[in-house]
């Protein structure tokens, strides 16, 4: 090559040489491989504007490391201009370590926090404000997240030029390797901030407001986003998630938006109906029990259940009643019960009676 190339005649020429002697194209012949490396070294040099200068300064001679002239050698990061416009064509990119030698950025997104959150019943009913204790990291306002000292940004890696990444020969490929002095992005603080020592972010116990909104349930996750760790260098925050566990009612139990409950009632309640009294998580409600109710028998309060989260409306509220039996009784209730068996006839007791129809049905 002459010395005087433009920058699109030598990818021009590159890509005519890379092409045929790439060791893809031509897995029968040997020489090829090595011909692949001495265009693809000559191609670094030359593409390489800090290295040119050198090569035309002082020729090959003047490419040894620290003076030492001991040649350019093969460096396939050089490929990585490639990528982008050859790599399609023939896979340098995948062949040299895929997207290698791409700088890690510094900054970085913070990771999420959970924290969890235990409710009384009520406070999951209806809502409630309250305060969420949480220790995460956050930006050091000395260096406002930079990690370097008040005016001193960070400088470029030495170990790795900037890149990023170092890279081990091995045969005809190299491996390339995340920067140990670095961690890939790069960049080095030399004069780490004196508060947070280099980090960016201090870790911090906080305590984050939490707005829990009426109908939550045991599980339920609440998303405060930004709310989580804040990101290394300045990175933005992840999220806090809340975590949800609600106690137990002593006396409802829910089953999604539907609240249940258990009503003892009398004998003679549940023979002559009544009106009666049945807790809500709102107050009392009159529930109308009609003559001859069973044991057992549940009756729904349409809209006295839990308000749908994030909605509109309410689940309903099942009220199961429980005849009670009565005990202790004393001399004149004994004679008045025994009175009532004497004068019941079947037609009194709808499960006797149910027996004896299906008895009949049998038996004739
Ligand atoms: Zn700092
Ligand atoms: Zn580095």
């Amino acid at each position: 090559m002459t010395r005087t190339v433009t920058e699109q005649e030598l990818k021009s020429s590159y890509r005519k040489l890379a092409l045929q002697f790439h060791p893809d194209r031509n897995p029968t012949n040997p020489d090829a491989e090595e011909k692949f490396k001495e265009v693809s070294e000559a191609y670094a040099v030359l593409a390489d504007s800090e290295k040119r200068a050198m090569y035309d300064r002082f020729g090959h001679a003047g490419l040894g490391g620290g003076g030492g002239g001991a040649g350019v050698g093969f460096d396939p990061s050089t490929f990585q201009d490639f990528s982008d416009s050859f790599g399609d064509l023939f896979g340098v990119g995948a062949m040299f370590g895929g997207a290698g030698g791409r700088r890690r950025s510094r900054v970085q997104r913070g990771a999420d926090l959970r924290e969890d959150l235990t409710l009384e019943f009520e406070e999951a009913y209806f809502g409630t404000q309250t305060q969420v204790t949480v220790r995460r990291h956050e930006a050091c306002e000395e260096c406002r997240g930079s990690g370097a000292a008040p005016g001193k940004g960070p400088t470029t890696c030495r170990s790795c030029n900037g890149r990023g990444q170092v890279r081990y020969q091995q045969g005809f490929f190299s491996i390339a390797r995340t920067c140990p002095t670095c961690q890939g992005t790069g960049s080095v603080i030399t004069d780490p901030c004196a508060k947070c020592k280099g980090e960016g972010r201090v870790l911090r116990q906080r305590s984050v407001d939490a707005k829990v909104p009426a109908g939550v349930e045991d599980g339920t996750r609440i998303r405060f986003a930004g709310g989580g760790e804040v990101g290394q260098f300045g990175g933005p925050a992840g999220d806090l998630y809340v975590v949800l566990h609600v106690k137990e009612h002593a006396f409802f139990a829910r089953e999604g938006n539907d609240l249940h409950c258990v009503v003892p009632i009398s004998v003679a309640q549940a023979a002559m109906g009544a009106e009666i009294r049945v807790p809500t998580m709102e107050g009392e409600h009159t529930l109308k029990i009609p003559d001859g109710t069973q044991p057992g028998t549940t009756f729904r309060i349409r809209s006295k259940g839990v308000p749908v989260l994030n909605g509109h409306g309410r689940g309903d509220l099942y009220v199961e009643v429980h005849v009670q039996v009565p005990t202790k009784l004393n001399k004149r209730q004994k004679e008045l019960l025994q009175e009532l068996d004497v004068l019941s006839k079947v037609d009194n007791q709808p499960l006797l009676r149910s027996l004896l129809g299906k008895m009949k049905d049998i038996f004739g």
